[in-house]
């Protein structure tokens, strides 16, 4: 695909015509005024330039489909599958055109035009919204990581029979036993006095891809003084957003939201920040729903992302030095502007010794984000190559992320292009700076 163009396109004409479809963000889309400023902050045109991997060229396209000159078909392959939807381009774009949501959008006409593949849709429908169905997969794909038939799939070629399912089990490595929901049964209580009751909101993949990051972000807070409730949520629906089943995506939500109406907490706190974002705009997927519409909004109003509640908050528990370089990778769903982005900078900030240094195109996507790592590989694999050459030049011997799709791809990238950088979550690091403290206390009592 690397440098094609979509299929034929037919000539443009200069017909004001009504859009077809997707005027929610037909507006949106016509506001763009191809100054091209775009380019140099998109992970695929840096990593393939050619113009309809730009904001520009993809919008652009969108909209000729809106306006019936093209069919949305035509782009499916190429401008609408490989946007990461990361809308790092929005941050050099004067007009602010919301890239990632015209592609979302799009991706879900396309879906309601044509249907859904069989796989994705039986995926959203009979797996990813019930927790039993997950603890079954895992259990599943844990035992044959342990017994060996996971390699024995894999040196035999077979694995790539499992489908999405066993690029997920490669890309995501040894499973842990315990998920996140299992370790929090076995937590301390807040340290007193208690300055507030959360609602956790844990993201099904984290649960079972890096559950230990979880439990470190549930101690910090309980060593932080708030409460911790761990409600047993269905997925967000963000992967159902992104690949744009709209049906699933608001099946999840209010599913969700039946949960949380019954949860009585100050607020929501997740520590994903793609998950939590999403959690976010649950009052405008669930606008149209005149049941669930003002529970979702309070569900939105009231989430936040951890890093965001505790820098809002401020630390309380004591913080023990650290002697390490750390640079912080920034997850794409934060939000362009305001104080959520540098949360995690100003928490870190106050870990004694710890070095904070500087990461080029911190704020690039790393091409992890849902199944993209497997949809397209080699673009995946460019983007994150580019990633490890800011990595080693920055020094740091610990690559910093709040978000699972980025832990799970970063620690891949750190295997093959930076063995010795060690990968974690902001809130693991939190954790190890106040276990630090607590074992430094013990030995010298205040
Ligand atoms: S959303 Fe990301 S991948 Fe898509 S056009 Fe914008 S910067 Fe590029
Ligand atoms: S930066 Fe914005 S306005 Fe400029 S070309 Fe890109 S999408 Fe269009």
């Amino acid at each position: 695909m690397r440098g094609s163009p979509p299929r034929t396109i037919p000539p443009l004409t200069d017909l004001a015509v009504p859009p077809r479809f997707l005027e929610d963000v037909y507006q949106a889309a016509s506001e763009c005024n191809k100054c091209s400023l775009c380019q140099a902050v998109c992970p695929t045109y840096v990593t393939n330039p050619v113009e309809w991997e730009t904001a520009r060229g993809r919008v652009s396209l969108i909209r000729d489909a809106i306006e019936g000159r093209i069919e949305l078909r035509d782009i499916a392959d190429g401008p609408l599958s490989t946007c990461l939807t990361c809308d790092n381009c929005i941050a050099a774009c004067a007009p602010r055109v919301p890239t990632g949501l015209i592609v979302s959008r799009a991706r879900m006409e396309l879906h309601e035009q044509e249907g859904h593949p069989w796989g994705q849709s039986f995926a959203f429908r009979s797996i990813l919204p019930k927790a039993g169905a997950l603890r079954f997969l895992h259990g599943l794909s844990r035992a044959a990581q342990v017994t060996g038939v996971h390699a024995l799939l894999r040196r035999t070629g077979l694995s790539h029979w499992l489908g999405a399912g066993g690029a997920l089990m490669e890309h995501v490595g040894p499973l842990p036993r315990q998920t996140a929901y299992r370790r929090a049964r076995s937590l301390p209580l807040a340290t007193a006095p208690v300055r507030g009751r959360l609602g956790f909101l844990v993201c099904c993949y984290q649960n079972l891809a890096a559950p230990q990051a979880t439990a470190a972000t549930m101690r910090v807070l309980l060593a932080n003084g708030f409460e911790v409730v761990v409600p047993q949520l269905a997925c967000s629906g963000l992967p159902a957003k992104s690949l744009g089943d709209r049906e699933a995506m608001t099946d999840m939500a209010v599913a969700n939201v039946d949960i949380l109406r019954e949860v009585k907490v100050d607020l929501l706190v997740g520590d994903v920040a793609s998950c939590t974002a999403h959690y976010k705009t649950y009052d405008t997927v669930l606008a149209g729903d005149e049941r669930h519409a003002a529970d979702a909004q309070h569900v939105a109003h009231r989430t936040l992302l951890a890093s965001e509640l505790l820098a809002d908050y401020g630390q309380r528990a004591i913080l023990g030095p650290l002697r390490w370089r750390v640079a912080i990778d920034e997850p794409c769903s934060l939000p362009i502007d305001g104080p959520t982005r540098s949360a995690s900078r100003r928490l870190l900030a106050e870990i004694p010794r710890l070095e904070i240094v500087p990461l080029g195109e911190a704020a690039m996507c790393c091409g992890g984000p849902g199944m993209y790592f497997h949809e397209q590989p080699d673009r995946s694999e460019a983007i994150l190559q580019r990633k490890f050459e800011h990595v080693v030049a920055s020094g740091a011997d610990v690559l910093v992320t709040e978000n699972v799709s980025c832990l799970v791809q970063l620690r891949n990238g750190a295997a093959r292009y930076a063995p010795r950088v060690r990968v974690m979550h902001v809130f693991e690091v939190l954790d190890e700076s106040i276990e630090t403290a607590q074992r430094r206390n013990a030995v010298i009592p205040e």
